[in-house]
């Protein structure tokens, strides 16, 4: 990494930028704050601080410079948001060949999914061999202003050898045919998607990384995808996505569509916060983008079996990243969310906005139609102890086992004793020989010993809070605070306040501290600590000597109450033969001291 690079981005980028494109901010006092995109909240705890470049969540304590909001936001490692920032603020990057390379490699893919894109926008509006395309965008009542909106486009048959893309790409000096290929737009010297409707799939900056391509009739595949390319990845990729974002950052809330039809179809209805998993069903990783974007879901997937199975999936999903769902259910006649704005596009917000919480829908599901029949009841009853076993919080459990025991008129605690056997470690899968593990409990407990002290649940005295915000926000008067005032590092209570300090004393003179180049713990303390107002840093120096030289004084006076501290202790514990004073004595001037300090 090039610290060079690192001031450069730092410079040509503004934080309220960076975060803006995420995160609604208005102003308050010095700082900006909005609700944190990190965890699910109502009012805002999350500030960024423009003066000082900085973000830092008072909810979450997630906190740090434009490079930890990138890493955070996009999900991405550290040399990937060095390279996102490095492109928006073009800055050019030193790097391994090989490094660069990919880089190159990934930017002619996004230029090229560019170009195929513009292609084939152009081919279904103004070609004649777009004619097909333009017929089953009118079938499906597609409104043009929207399709092009979609950017969604029409692949031509392309001629006896299916080229016709890879010639376009290729001609006049353009791309070479290998990376057509590893664009993912060609195969074996063919064009991919042929004779399709095709929508072009955006990263969430809105760059198309990949299409799905839709046959016209029922050539198979129905749906054809991108291959897995170095800028498509399909367990990541969400169509609509670009689309939603402004939606999703007003109300955070997304809706879960299966088909590409169904999002544009949403769209019509007034319903924009609206993405579908491309061409797979959805994965926790597209899960855990959309718990960035949004506090709940809403799945609204096809009526039949195979959409009740991939709803009941994605409710696990959600689960495990506690992210709210809710299920849209289809009503009786609708195949799917396409089919039902055609008909009627009131009906179809109303069902969005009316869905049920998952469980419910869930167990709703499970009972079926479960008549008086004994055998039914049995029936309904153990697929709804499979889907009660999956709520993962007990109140909620709870609540669910006595709706489904009063609708199959059970007794409730039957009924919760099913469930509590089926939850029980080793009652699925093979029996269980060997003793159960431990609970949890003892084993969290066992990790908190070995925790160090002050790394953990100690906050820093506050005048070592002081030093520490003086410190990273100027890391220039660390210097200070060492040579001219006598300050030892060795003093200091916490842990974490020593670290800052001795990095910012590693900050050449004129520089920032680098926020992100610091472990997470002091990462998050030194953000917070650079987005608080710190008085004392206004224009006069003669306050900020005074509270600098008062810190330091309270540094010095709380480690020798600490040293006194622990002499008494090793007093109380037993006379120690190699001291030659009276114990008790000793013991009692110690307490003197304790109370009346000396200097
Ligand atoms: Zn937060």
């Amino acid at each position: 990494m090039s610290t060079d690079a690192v001031a450069e981005i730092k410079a040509r980028l503004d934080i309220l930028d960076v975060v803006g494109d995420h995160v609604s901010l208005h102003r308050s006092g010095t700082q900006h704050i909005g609700l944190c995109p990190f965890h699910a909240e109502k009012t805002p705890s999350f500030s960024v601080s423009q003066q000082r470049q900085a973000f830092y969540c008072h909810g979450c304590h997630e906190g740090g410079d434009i490079f930890t909001f990138v890493q955070k936001i996009e999900g991405v490692d550290f040399s990937r948001a060095l390279e996102l920032l490095a492109e928006r603020a073009g800055v050019e990057l030193e790097r391994s060949p090989r490094a660069a390379a990919r880089g190159a490699g990934r930017r002619r893919s996004l230029e090229l999914n560019d170009r195929a894109a513009r292609y084939y926008e152009y081919v279904l509006w103004s070609l004649p061999a777009g004619e097909p395309g333009r017929r089953l965008l009118a079938e499906r009542a597609v409104d043009p202003a929207l399709a092009r909106r979609f950017r969604v486009g029409f692949a031509p048959a392309g001629g006896p050898a299916g080229s016709a893309l890879v010639r376009y790409l290729t001609g006049k000096g353009g791309a070479l045919p290998a990376e057509v290929a590893d664009a993912g737009l060609a195969s074996r010297g063919r064009d991919l998607f042929r004779n399709r409707v095709v929508f072009p799939i955006a990263d969430e900056r809105g760059q198309v990384i990949g299409f799905g391509g839709r046959a016209l009739g029922d050539a198979p595949p129905k749906y054809l995808n991108t291959p897995e390319t170095g800028v498509y990845h399909k367990s990541i990729a969400l169509f609509g996505l670009d689309q939603a974002r402004q939606a999703l950052r007003e109300r955070r809330q997304a809706v879960v569509v299966e088909g590409y039809f169904d999002v544009l179809a949403a769209h019509a209805a007034g319903v924009d916060g609206v993405v579908a998993s491309s061409g797979t069903v959805l994965t926790r990783d597209q899960v855990r983008i959309l718990a960035r974007h949004a506090d709940q879901v809403v799945l609204c997937f096809d009526g039949d079996a195979a959409g009740r199975r991939a709803a009941g999936t994605a409710v696990d999903l959600c689960a495990a990243e506690k992210l709210p769902a809710r299920i849209a259910v289809m009503p009786a006649g609708f195949k799917d969310p396409d089919e039902m704005v055609r008909s009627d596009p009131p009906a179809f917000a109303a069902l969005i906005g009316g869905a049920a919480p998952e469980w419910r829908v869930l167990v709703e599901w499970a009972i079926g139609d479960a008549g008086a029949d004994v055998d039914e009841r049995r029936a309904a009853a153990e697929r709804v102890v499979d889907v009660l076993v999956r709520i993962p919080e007990a109140t909620t459990r709870d609540l669910y086992v006595q709706e489904a025991a009063r609708r199959l008129e059970l007794a409730a605690p039957a009924l919760a004793a099913d469930v509590a056997k089926a939850r029980a470690p080793g009652t699925r899968g093979p029996v269980r020989l060997s003793a159960p593990p431990p609970p949890p409990a003892a084993g969290i407990e066992a990790l908190g010993a070995g925790l160090e002290e002050g790394d953990v649940g100690h906050p820093p005295p506050s005048w070592e809070e002081l030093l520490a915000a003086f410190a990273v926000q100027r890391p220039a008067l660390a210097r200070v605070l060492v040579d001219e005032m006598g300050l030892d590092l060795d003093e200091l209570a916490s842990p974490a306040v020593r670290r800052l300090l001795e990095a910012a004393l590693a900050v050449p003179p004129g520089s920032e501290l680098f926020v992100d180049g610091l472990g997470p713990g002091d990462r998050r303390l030194a953000a917070q600590l650079q987005t608080r107002d710190v008085p004392e840093l206004g224009p006069d120096p003669l306050v900020l000597e005074r509270a600098m030289a008062d810190c330091v004084q309270r540094v010095r006076g709380a480690d020798r109450r600490g040293r006194y501290r622990r002499d008494i202790r090793d007093i109380l514990a037993g006379p120690d033969p190699d001291r030659d004073e009276n114990v008790a004595a000793r013991h009692r001037r110690l307490l003197e001291e304790e109370r009346n300090p000396p200097g």
